[in-house]
């Protein structure tokens, strides 16, 4: 039997939104793309906080770690046996399990997603799955190539809903594979997406590894269509707006800080945020305002101690600190950026009437999620807040998937990080190129 130069083994991602592990073998070259947890798998077994694992046996156990030789901190006795790891971009679904690798294993990323990924460590508490002290992290940008034995790696930027995604040309022995983590058409910078596209197209490669988050539910959208419903909808409060999306998600944060602007109210946002923020700042193609803007406002929520890095925070711009009181007075002028875990700063904040609730993240998708949604929907009841979903997706759509895959015109794909891999399979089945329904743990030949 000839042996496979190249292989590819999907240990996450497969059937599943996120959690992407993917090995790749060339020669005696080992690369892993993305090293993320797979949150799906863990609520099958887990209940946060009371049943938690508490090992990183447990994360074996279940498939949520896979069992790869010589890669993990807690192992001991054998060398490594992978030579690097690639993220595509800071999501956790893409990036949290890197704290199990050993550290002598270089982590390759863009900028923005070290600056992520650094700042994450020093605002979130370390804990078994979360902890990325001592990673040797390596940035990259577009245009570089990075070789790893045999194989050239070559990141180009994507639109998605965190700054800093990328995709990546994988030039191995066998041709050029292409992985497109997650990304999308639809978002701010569409432009970057479509020269990664273009980028593959000449490529010609042999493989292409494509995500297929949205085959249900697809929606037609953007996210200039989300800053028109949010300034339509902010202009006529006349109490309180309340806004919840994500704390990476950059260009959401531009939506309603543009939004403030329009309509003269301030953007009150979390300490999180405005360490996170300030930290990006570093980044100049982002082009994050300055904490110092005057439409910004930091918003301090009632707890008993405050990190250091919190601390700094408050020294440096405690004269724009807001705490519930004080913004319970003047709650007409503001758009508190909020989330679940803050409901409980209503009690003080006591919302006047005329006061909004914007959903900005999607919908729930599953039973936990829902349980929860359940509970936001009581408290907006009790304060009588209506609610508005204002949203678009991170993800690309399936007509724009199969417009792209017709383009580039790979011998084989392999759809990842959805829950339809039977569905994407038939959806694309008249594409000249093989679809292959992927299985977890299943190593693929890639014939050149
Ligand atoms: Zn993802
Ligand atoms: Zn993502």
């Amino acid at each position: 039997m000839v042996k496979a130069k190249t292989t590819l083994t999907f240990y996450g991602g497969v059937n599943e939104v996120g959690g992407n592990k993917i090995l790749l073998k060339d020669r005696n070259a080992k690369i892993l793309f993305d090293f993320g947890v797979s949150f799906a798998l863990k609520a099958k077994f887990y209940s946060s906080p009371f049943l938690s694992p508490k090992s990183e046996e447990s994360l074996l156990e279940f498939g949520m770690l896979p069992k790869i030789n010589g890669i993990y901190r807690f192992e001991r006795g054998s060398e490594t046996e992978i030579d690097a790891v690639f993220l595509t971009h800071a999501h956790m679904d893409h990036a949290a399990y890197i704290s199990f690798l050993r550290r002598e294993i270089p982590v390759f990323c863009g900028k923005t997603t070290k600056i992520v990924l650094e700042a994450f460590s020093k605002i979130h508490p370390k804990g078994l799955e979360f902890n990325f002290e001592g990673i040797n992290f390596h940035s990259f940008r577009t245009g570089d190539k990075i070789a790893v034995d045999n194989v050239e790696v070559e990141p180009v930027h994507v639109d998605h809903s965190i700054p800093g995604a990328y995709g990546f040309l994988i030039h191995t022995s066998s041709g050029t594979i292409v992985y497109t983590g997650d990304f999308r058409m639809h978002g701010s910078k569409p432009e970057m997406t479509q020269e990664f596209v273009e980028k593959a197209v000449e490529a010609e490669p042999v493989a292409i590894i494509c995500e297929g988050t949205n085959m249900t539910g697809a929606t037609v959208s953007s996210e200039r269509e989300v800053m028109k419903k949010v300034n339509r909808v902010i202009k006529d409060v006349n109490g309180l707006t309340l806004a919840d999306f994500a704390r990476t998600d950059i260009d959401r944060f531009n939506t309603f800080y543009k939004a403030a602007c329009k309509t003269e109210k301030c953007l009150a946002i979390s300490m999180r945020q405005a360490y996170l923020l300030n930290e990006l700042r570093r980044d100049k193609k982002l082009k994050v305002p300055s904490l110092r803007d005057e439409t910004l406002r930091i918003f301090q929520k009632k707890k008993k101690y405050a990190y250091k890095w919190e601390r700094e925070i408050f020294d440096a711009f405690s004269y724009k600190v807001l705490d519930s009181k004080t913004l319970s007075r003047k709650q007409c002028n503001v758009i508190l950026v909020t989330s679940f875990y803050d409901l409980e700063e209503l009690v003080e904040i006591k919302p006047a009437p005329g006061s909004c609730y914007i959903l900005s993240a999607s919908e729930p998708f599953n039973e936990e999620m829902e349980i929860d949604h359940q509970k936001l929907r009581n408290w907006l009841k009790h304060y009588g807040l209506p609610q508005y979903h204002i949203h678009v997706s991170g993800h690309i759509m399936p007509l724009q998937i199969k417009k792209i895959l017709r383009k580039i015109g790979a011998k084989a794909v392999f759809p990842v990080h959805t829950e339809h891999v039977d569905l994407f399979v038939r959806f694309m089945n008249d594409l000249p190129s093989k679809m292959i329904g992927v299985e977890k743990g299943k190593a693929y030949r890639i014939l050149g």
